[in-house]
């Protein structure tokens, strides 16, 4: 006899995503999360001093927002309320300037001028007409009978290039570039890389199609949401109980492990086939983060003044410093100038910190399993674009990628997307097969970011294993 109809180890967006899916389909779900809250990459806390709520991992959620997967559930309904800043996403350079991912292409494409508004214009138009048609394609397995054949082939002819190939053969000025190349650090690939420009062209389009929101009170808001609605559904959560093997779980038709291939391998090992395990002990994690929390006594003070239009703002200066930075991390170093990923969400959204205060959200690439402080150079950075902005900074939390992997194992050496996103790693992930969430062993699944499509708050690859495992496990 079986006790439920699932089992899901893992309450990151991914685990929620997949027993929702499941309970969706009227099937019975328990969910077993290690940490004593519930959420993995969404959690909200009070890291630095009372009153003042930081987001401890994920805070901006373009994907989320436009997610096939998360836009079908009644999230509003239980607690779940976009923030829309009035630009997605802010750039600032040398001597004042700054380029800003308008919600508008036109007036994005206004702001850069000239002959590389022109040049956006093409270069974006075509690919925010086509998202509605290619984006669960993108964002699931790779596509064997894409939905719309001619707008993907399209896609990828532009995305299988690099994002720095990308930039620099389309714009010829620094704002247009760099604000490329700030897109393309999200990929944490050195912008060389191959396909870069597809994460690129997916974040500046979605930009444009959804915005760049976050949750009001918090990340933890987007799987608090999801916690509630399973609840409706009728699933289960128990925390505090972190798993070391399958045989501690109650009987279940399926199981599926919101975990890397690392933890996979340490909780089924022994069942799972040796060639299968062989190809699990090669997949590749990358560089970690090293993430800072700050309470301010006031709005960071820009130098370019519209870099205050948006949550995120890529701190980093142009192409060529950004796409040094990120090379240097690859080559194990940790580069003077990182590219610095700053979120301000409480400018937009009031209830995170005390009247007249704010919070600052940033992270930087470091070399896989990195223990240095980071501190300095990513305070460095923000001075650079935002003289006296050292002088607001009331207490600070920081983690080094040790921490980060202390906090939530799935982490690992810092890695924030479940390992390696090249092209060698984008679909066959964890490894090639056919249904990629499914391990050889019969009723055993894999669900977290280390699946197609990979990183980021989405619920994709939960909700693509879900579909594999009502299709393979439980029709009827
Ligand atoms: C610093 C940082 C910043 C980020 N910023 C963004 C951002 O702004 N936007 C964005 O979209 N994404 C961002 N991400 C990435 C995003 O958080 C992840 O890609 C996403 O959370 C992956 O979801 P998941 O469900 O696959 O795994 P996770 O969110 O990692 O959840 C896995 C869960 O499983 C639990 N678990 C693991 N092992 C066990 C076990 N053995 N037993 C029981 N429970 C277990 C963990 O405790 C955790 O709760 C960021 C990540 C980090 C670390």
């Amino acid at each position: 006899m079986t006790e439920y109809d699932a089992v899901v180890v893992g309450s990151g967006p991914n685990g929620l995503a997949a027993a929702v899916t499941l309970g969706r389909a009227g099937r019975s779900v328990l969910v077993i999360e290690g940490s004593d809250r519930i959420g993995g990459g969404c959690r909200t806390e009070e890291l630095t001093l009372p009153g003042f709520l930081h987001d401890s991992c994920s805070s901006v959620h373009p994907l989320a927002a436009a997610s096939p997967c998360l836009r079908e559930l009644p999230l509003r309904g239980h607690g779940l309320d976009w923030v829309f800043p009035p630009a997605a996403c802010a750039h600032p350079l040398d001597g004042g300037r700054a380029a800003l991912l308008e919600h508008s292409i036109g007036e994005t494409a206004e702001s850069l001028g000239g002959a590389d508004g022109r040049a956006y214009r093409r270069l974006m138009e075509p690919a925010v007409r086509a998202w509605p048609r290619i984006d669960r394609d993108l964002l699931g397995p790779l596509p064997l009978l894409p939905k719309s054949p001619i707008a993907l082939a399209r896609f990828g002819l532009r995305g299988l290039r690099s994002a720095r190939g990308l930039a620099e053969s389309r714009f010829e000025g620094e704002p247009a570039r760099a604000l490329l190349a700030g897109l393309a650090a999200h990929t944490v690939l050195p912008l060389e890389t191959a396909a870069t420009a597809a994460i690129t062209l997916v974040l500046g389009l979605l930009g444009h199609r959804v915005g760049w929101p976050f949750p009001r009170g918090g990340a933890r808001r987007i799987t608090d949401a999801l916690a509630s609605y399973l609840g409706e559904l009728g699933g289960r959560i128990e925390t505090g109980r972190w798993v070391a093997s399958l045989d501690e779980l109650p009987r279940a038709r399926a199981v599926l492990l919101d975990v890397t291939p690392r933890q996979l391998l340490s909780i089924a090992g022994d069942r799972l086939p040796r060639t299968y395990r062989k190809r699990l002990e090669r997949y590749r994690y990358g560089p970690g983060v090293f993430k800072l929390d700050l309470a301010l006594d006031g709005p960071i003070p820009w130098r370019a003044p519209e870099c205050s239009r948006a949550a995120t703002v890529h701190v980093g200066g142009t192409l060529a410093e950004i796409a040094e930075a990120e090379a240097a991390v690859w080559r194990g170093e940790h580069p003077e100038r990182p590219f610095v990923l700053l979120a301000q969400t409480s400018l937009f959204d009031a209830g995170r910190a005390p009247a007249g205060k704010q919070t600052v959200w940033a992270y930087c690439h470091v070399p896989h399993g990195s223990t240095l402080d980071r501190t300095a150079a990513i305070e460095g950075q923000i001075e650079r674009f935002a003289p006296g902005f050292r002088d607001r900074v009331l207490a600070r939390s920081a983690r080094t990628t040790a921490d980060l992997e202390a906090l939530n194992p799935n982490l690992v050496g810092g890695d924030l997307a479940g390992g390696v996103t090249d092209l060698a790693q984008l679909w066959a992930r964890p490894v090639a097969r056919w249904v990629p969430y499914a391990t050889p062993v019969r009723g055993l699944y894999l669900c977290s970011s280390s699946t197609p499509p990979g990183g980021g708050v989405h619920g994709m690859c939960g909700y693509q294993a879900a579909r594999a495992v009502l299709r393979r496990e439980l029709r009827g």
